[in-house]
């Protein structure tokens, strides 16, 4: 079977001396794996087009249970990305995590638009990564279906309160009044109204105006710590990329 799709590379894995294996993150099949034959060849066109972050239109063949490029062209690189190596270990923990948490064998174009977005933002130095960072993040999590519940405080409805509690292991805000009331020992992150408008906007904005917000330094930490902190609790694991992008900032 051959089918035709755009989709951006988010591993690249050698095998041998001239093949490779590569995940894809699909429109039309989500995150796949295929292999490239003679993708070493620097003559070959299909060599840059099936390089990790290349976006290119692909040619697949489904051969038993593997996936199989046969043809690779090239619909952008950011090359951008490689002036920055903070925005290159974004740019992989972007894909890390896409390629744990976005469908297989289903179509992902909001997934796949989403991340060359981001991709495009970082890029071009278009916004800073701590704020493209939370949005990727907590966007592709609530389009896997781990949508955190944030409209309100969880348990007296409070939509707005001076201080707010976000809870990482339930996805949910409790404000400091109810917090302390019931002596709760829940692990939190201190939030402040500007805090808890950002993140509401990180989960539910339009997609045109997801990555259009701004927030002053110290909260947009925050911020990032609380994507990061809600990944983590909810997939039950780490990514390396994050790991290394820490030590940068
Ligand atoms: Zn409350």
């Amino acid at each position: 079977m051959k089918f035709i799709t755009n989709g951006l590379i988010i591993r690249e894995q050698n095998i041998g001396e001239k093949d490779k294996l590569v995940t894809v993150l699909s429109e039309a099949g989500g995150v796949i794996k295929a292999f490239v034959h003679g993708a070493k060849d620097i003559k070959s066109s299909k060599s840059a087009a099936t390089g990790l972050l290349s976006y290119s239109r692909l040619t697949l063949h489904k051969r038993k249970d593997a996936y199989l490029i046969s043809d690779a062209k090239t619909i952008k690189i950011f090359s951008g990305l490689r002036n920055s190596i903070e925005n290159m270990y974004s740019a992989q923990y972007f894909c890390e995590l896409a390629a744990v948490i976005c469908p297989k064998e289903a179509q992902a174009e909001e997934q796949l638009k989403l991340i060359l977005n981001a991709l495009y933002l970082l890029s071009e130095n278009k916004r800073d990564l701590l704020i493209v960072k939370p949005c990727v993040e907590f966007r592709l999590m609530c389009l896997a279906g781990y949508m955190p519940d944030i409209m309100m405080c969880s348990n007296c409805g409070e939509y707005e309160k001076e201080v707010m509690f976000f809870l990482p292991k339930l996805g949910q805000f409790i404000c400091k009044d109810c917090y302390e009331k019931n002596e709760n020992t829940e692990y939190k992150i201190k939030l402040n109204p500007s805090t808890v408008t950002a993140m509401r906007h990180c989960c539910y904005a339009d997609t045109q105006k997801l990555f259009s917000f701004s927030l002053p330094g110290n909260d947009l930490k925050v911020l990032n710590f609380c994507g990061e902190e809600y990944i983590k609790f909810m997939l039950e694991r780490d990514f390396k990329t994050l790991r290394f992008l820490k030590g940068l900032l």
